[in-house]
């Protein structure tokens, strides 16, 4: 029997390594309905699926009409998928999410900012500083979320 081929392993994208900081990551996707993924975020679902729960009801395909996304024909022939979201409705979950987006990035910008004048003020503090932003960083995560919760 023949040996497998050795493989290096491939890092995952930069915003999912240790470490790296949140607020200087800006989502990059085309589509802010489906993350570029074709498939409807089940947050964004569950704004039209009240009672929607990922893993347990189809996944919702992505309409928009900016999406370029192709799901695989296996989807489609199995009926894995919900396909009643209009290009309208997706729309309006695309630039929802773009417009939270925005949002929650000014509010990371802001809050570097202070930041950085909090640190050029006084580099001694610089430790206590950093364990300060990551206090931060969570409550903004953590507002970001309910924001979205609610909405
Ligand atoms: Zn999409």
């Amino acid at each position: 029997m023949k040996n497998y081929p050795k493989l290096e392993p491939i890092q995952l994208r930069d915003e999912a390594q240790p470490g790296y900081e949140a607020s200087a990551w800006k989502p990059t996707w085309k589509c802010f309905c489906c993350h570029d993924t074709g498939l409807v975020q089940h947050l964004l679902v569950k704004k039209v699926i009240k009672s929607y729960v990922s893993g347990r009801h189809k996944p919702v395909e992505c309409n928009a009409t900016n999406c370029n996304i192709r799901l695989g024909d296996t989807l489609y022939e199995t009926e894995t998928l919900d396909q009643r979201f209009s290009a309208e409705i997706c729309d309006r979950l695309d630039s929802e999410e773009r417009r939270m987006w925005q949002e929650w990035s000014k509010e990371q910008h802001e809050k570097r900012k202070q930041r950085l004048g909090l640190i050029d003020s006084n580099v001694t503090k610089n430790l206590r500083l950093r364990s300060r932003t990551n206090y931060e960083q969570w409550e903004v995560e953590r507002r970001h979320q309910n924001i979205r919760n609610d909405y």
